[in-house]
């Protein structure tokens, strides 16, 4: 497991979205109880350490739940992925119709640029 060095006090928000850019999806890890942490935080919640080591994602993971959300510009999908590394986020699968996305789908990281920023989807690994 790849440790990121980070500067001392910078913001978790700051370093994960300083990964996205650098097309890393990066999450915590806590030293005092092993627990993967994200969102990006300063306090462990399972356990209130504050030391929290950040980690590089295999990117690698699991559709947990999928919704179709009807919108003014189609459909698109919001996905709750489970990551290999043991945590959980929100994100979208891509690359297939939104309500075609099924649970238990091995899905991977692709970072896009949306609105000028960077933003961690999933698409369908090819098995
Ligand atoms: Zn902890």
């Amino acid at each position: 497991m790849s440790e990121v060095r980070s500067p001392a006090g910078a913001a978790p928000e700051a370093v994960f979205r300083d990964g996205l850019a650098a097309g890393e999806l990066r999450f915590q890890r806590c030293r005092a109880c092993s627990a993967a942490v994200f969102q990006p935080r300063v306090l462990c919640p399972g356990c209130g350490s504050d030391d929290l080591a950040w980690q590089r994602s295999s990117g690698r993971g699991a559709v947990y739940s999928t919704t179709a959300v009807r919108g003014r510009e189609g459909v698109h999908n919001v996905a709750l992925i489970d990551l290999d590394e043991g945590f959980r986020m929100m994100s979208r699968v891509e690359g297939v119709d939104a309500d075609r996305v099924l649970i238990g789908t091995r899905v991977g990281l692709a970072v896009v640029e949306q609105d000028g920023e960077p933003v961690a989807v999933f698409r369908e690994e090819i098995s």
